[in-house]
């Protein structure tokens, strides 16, 4: 059987871009609490803020399995899931847009996104909750052609840097999107446990107008882009769980106590083996499951389960590596000490983990 997920080329490509445009920075981009538009220019240049998008709004084709492959090889190369949801969060800001087949919106939004001069945010989460999606209080109200919108969204990952937002309101229709352009406020830039590199905002609309011709689409929209959100975090958690079993193995064999390396205790060798046991569940499992959606499945449950098993496999390598390192795994100098933090959102964004088991037994019909 072909391995969809080998892609040589492409992990050379992602590999070579992340040793050199990405490790060197991340600890300044980390304490600047955003990464620069540089970045995102640089990354176009090579293709790879397009992968997964379709040639004809300006991306270079390829499926989920393709953007996997990417967010595999930056973790695996030394970047960060932090990384990931900053340089990458077009990847939840444009496809309602794209999915709207508005010419004019792809032009003005998708094509400069994906050549890096723009940056997009997906603005869903209020003040007042995060879960229940359907009890959205953000309002767009009709006027003509155009919508009036007022409230506020927090949360907002890349809001603080963003161009432009793609916005769930609630209007007379129920809840719609809409890519708001301009005229919001950034109130606040939230600090936050890990993903220090992401910057996260809290956005206000107060009378912003805005056209109804941006309107991408009602729920049934939002909700069909959750699958590969969800994905994305599923496969940044089995990525970093074995960025960091492999930095933990190198540690262990190198580190000696009473006169034997760590490596040579049973017990150290056995929490290995649960840990890339682990791992490898989760990755096993969830590139399935992406597979499925990439040939075209409209998963729910599945995408569910992959979601909650990557992030378990996730909180226990990282618990164990930051550990098994001892000190060194609680410094700022430790790479296991950033993925320790960083993991701790995978149970939270996208759909927490309480919000996935409801979707899982609503399937078992209780
Ligand atoms: C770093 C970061 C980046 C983010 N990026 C974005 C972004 O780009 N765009 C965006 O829109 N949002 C974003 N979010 C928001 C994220 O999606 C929400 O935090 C998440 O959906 C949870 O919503 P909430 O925080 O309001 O928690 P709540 O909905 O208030 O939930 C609180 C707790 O209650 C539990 N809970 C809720 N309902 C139930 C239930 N029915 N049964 C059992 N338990 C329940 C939840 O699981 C959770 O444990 C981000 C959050 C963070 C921290």
């Amino acid at each position: 059987m072909t391995d969809a997920y080998a892609k040589p080329e492409l992990r050379d490509l992602v590999r070579n871009f992340t040793r050199k445009e990405i490790v060197p920075h991340l600890g300044d981009w980390e304490r600047a609490g955003e990464v620069p538009r540089s970045l995102h220019r640089k990354a176009a240049e090579i293709g790879l803020l397009g992968i997964g998008f379709p040639e004809e709004v300006g991306g270079e084709g390829g499926d989920l399995t393709d953007t996997i492959v990417v967010t595999e090889e930056i973790i695996q190369s030394g970047g960060s899931s932090g990384l990931i949801a900053a340089l990458f969060t077009h990847g939840i800001a444009l496809p309602h847009i794209i999915g709207s087949g508005n010419a004019e919106l792809i032009d003005r939004f998708v094509r400069p996104t994906l050549r890096g001069e723009l940056i997009g945010c997906l603005a869903i989460t209020e003040p007042d909750g995060g879960s229940d999606v359907a009890g959205i209080r953000t309002t767009a109200k009709a006027d003509g052609d155009q919508y009036t919108v007022n409230g506020s969204k927090t949360f907002i990952t890349s809001g603080a840097r963003a161009d432009f937002a793609t916005t769930a309101v609630r209007t007379e229709d129920g809840v719609r999107l809409l890519v708001v352009p301009a005229g919001f406020t950034v109130t606040r830039t939230l600090e936050k446990m890990g993903w220090h590199c992401s910057d996260t905002a809290e956005l206000s609309f107060v009378d912003v107008r805005v056209p109804r011709s941006h309107d991408v689409g009602g729920i049934q929209t939002l909700l069909a882009h959750f699958a590969a959100e969800r994905i994305s975090l599923a496969v940044q958690c089995y990525a970093t769980a074995q960025r960091c079993l492999d930095l933990t193995l190198a540690w262990v064999r190198d580190r000696h106590t009473f006169g034997r390396p760590l490596a040579s205790r049973q017990v150290v060798k056995h929490r290995l083996a649960e840990m890339a046991r682990q791992v490898d569940v989760a990755r096993t499992y969830v590139r399935h499951t992406a597979r499925r959606v990439a040939s075209g499945e409209r998963l729910v449950t599945e995408v569910a389960m992959a979601k909650n098993t990557a992030v378990a496999a996730c909180d226990h390598v990282v618990d164990q590596a930051v550990q098994l390192h001892g000190g060194l795994g609680y410094l700022r100098d430790a790479e296991v000490e950033r993925h320790y933090r960083d993991a701790r959102i995978m149970g939270i964004g996208g759909g927490t983990t309480e919000i996935m088991n409801e979707i899982i037994a609503k399937q078992l019909g209780v």
